[in-house]
């Protein structure tokens, strides 16, 4: 039996991972299977919540696999499978929404951001997008979430679905962290005001998949400051902290002496930005290339994580069912 504790988390598979993606969430996620026991999801039924072509979906789920497993997450260490194939996380759903008062969803800004970039599809579904994430969550009884800054409200959500199934039912369900990394929110290119998101538009981001060239195209078009003395404007920022975690340690310090002098060229840390992102996920890409021409395999790493997920969901679910009275 596996003493280690459980961490779970969950990426939709509804279009390209960003460096947002990988330096919140990603990254942690390699960083973490080393010391825990791990559940990392492709939530597929979340992802549906938002707009979407149904011609598209298998490819997605497939690439997010092929990305999670290039990046360098490792079956043998991790649970890695799709949400949908392990039906349990929909009947826990249906379950926490009976104990969930609907002003606690009314709060969340996810829910509002989206309804404005969704306005004409403002579903059931979207609204309730946060009990099906503590049910996932709940239903491993994971200590720890890793996510970026954007999710703590919904883990927080989590925490109180826990409080709230446990003060009713008897203690079932841990109340778990968020876990986060120094970098829980890499804001857009061209919008320092918002985060780096899919639906800015590819403007927006670098995709951790993206060719060298467009790489380069996308970071020329980054907005920066007038290079002046003194503190640094909110889109510096960000590229000083892209800078950081993914450049060369020597870039780094070059580009911050020449900004604390006033004498930096926005245009040259950009550029130098632009290859260092491109040699850090250098081997990610010719990974995922190797992985490309084995689908087998990829199916097979997630058939496996279904079965092993599956039956500690039964096993959730049965406790669950007891405990509320719904065994006969
Ligand atoms: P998106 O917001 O691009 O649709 P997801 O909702 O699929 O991305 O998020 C997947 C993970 O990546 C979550 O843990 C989320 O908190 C994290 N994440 C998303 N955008 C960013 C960002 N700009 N900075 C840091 N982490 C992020």
């Amino acid at each position: 039996m596996n003493t280690k504790q459980r961490i779970f988390s969950a990426i939709q598979p509804s279009g390209e991972l960003h460096i947002g993606n990988y330096l919140g969430a990603l990254k942690n996620f390699v960083e973490l299977q080393d010391k825990y026991d791990c559940f990392f999801f492709i939530a597929d039924y979340h992802s549906i919540s938002g707009e979407y072509d149904p011609q598209k979906k298998k490819k997605q789920i497939m690439d997010l696999t092929l990305n999670f497993l290039a990046i360098g997450l490792d079956p043998e260490k991790c649970t890695i499978t799709v949400q949908s194939q392990v039906p349990e996380h929909t009947e826990l759903t249906w379950i926490f929404n009976t104990i969930t008062p609907i002003s606690e969803l009314q709060r969340m800004t996810q829910f509002k951001d989206k309804s404005q970039d969704q306005e004409k599809n403002i579903n059931m579904g979207l609204f309730d997008y946060p009990v099906l994430q503590a049910a996932d969550i709940l239903m491993y009884k994971a200590y720890g979430v890793p996510v970026g800054q954007d999710q703590i409200q919904h883990i927080e959500l989590t925490r109180k679905i826990a409080r709230f199934f446990n003060n009713k039912f008897g203690k079932t369900f841990p109340e778990p962290k968020d876990i986060i990394t120094e970098t829980p929110k890499i804001m857009s290119l061209i919008d320092p005001t918002k985060k780096m998101s899919k639906s800015h538009g590819p403007k927006s981001y670098v995709g951790i998949n993206d060719e060298p060239e467009i790489i380069k195209q996308k970071m020329k078009k980054a907005v920066t400051d007038i290079g002046t003395t003194g503190k640094m404007t909110p889109a510096t920022e960000n590229l000083f902290l892209l800078l950081k975690i993914l450049g060369k340690p020597e870039h780094y310090k070059e580009f911050l002496v020449q900004h604390k002098k006033g004498i930096i060229k926005y245009g040259q840390l950009k550029e130098a930005l632009a290859d260092d992102i491109i040699n850090y996920f250098t081997p990610f890409r010719a990974k995922r290339k190797e992985l490309e021409s084995k689908p087998e395999y990829v199916k097979e790493v997630l058939a496996i994580g279904a079965d092993h997920a599956r039956k500690i969901a039964r096993e959730t679910m049965r406790e669950v069912k007891e405990k509320i009275g719904l065994v006969l």
